[in-house]
């Protein structure tokens, strides 16, 4: 989460809200990180979850992300749910609750629809209170 955070600060240097994501190999090494690049590329996908998955997907060279974990500052939103499911990766760690938007088990819980045929262990509040004051600082600086 140490190394999220530092991803984070990244998007924030950008304008962008700092979020910052890595994603871990079954052998628990880091594969990809990410940070939000919305502003940065103008891209609304530019989700700190999807460029990291993207990135470990091409590390791995399949789109699979099985035995993998994924690492995020703030929980993820429908969009980045959507994706970790369809990855298939099998733990999302995150900090920051996100009330307004998140989908990892505050306004939804996505990641964890029995409905749908994969759901990734969750893993919520990892250093949330750092997590936590660097997305309050950044709104505060705004
Ligand atoms: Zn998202």
């Amino acid at each position: 989460m140490r190394r999220a955070l530092a991803e984070a600060a990244q998007a924030a240097l950008a304008g962008d809200v700092p979020v910052g994501a890595v994603v871990l190999g079954p052998d628990g090494s880091p594969l990809a990180t990410g940070h939000n690049e919305r502003e940065a590329t103008g891209d609304p996908t530019a989700h700190a979850e999807v460029l990291a998955i993207r990135r470990a997907a091409a590390a791995l060279g399949e789109w699979r992300l099985s035995g993998c974990t994924l690492v995020v500052t703030l929980e993820p939103c429908t969009m980045c749910a959507g994706a970790l499911v369809q990855c298939r990766i099998d733990r999302v760690v995150y900090g920051a609750r996100d009330e307004k938007a998140g989908a990892a088990g505050s306004l939804w819980d996505v990641v964890r629809d029995r409905r749908l045929n994969h759901r990734p262990e969750v893993v919520a509040g990892v250093l949330e209170d750092a997590c936590s004051a660097q997305l309050t600082a950044f709104f505060r600086a705004l």
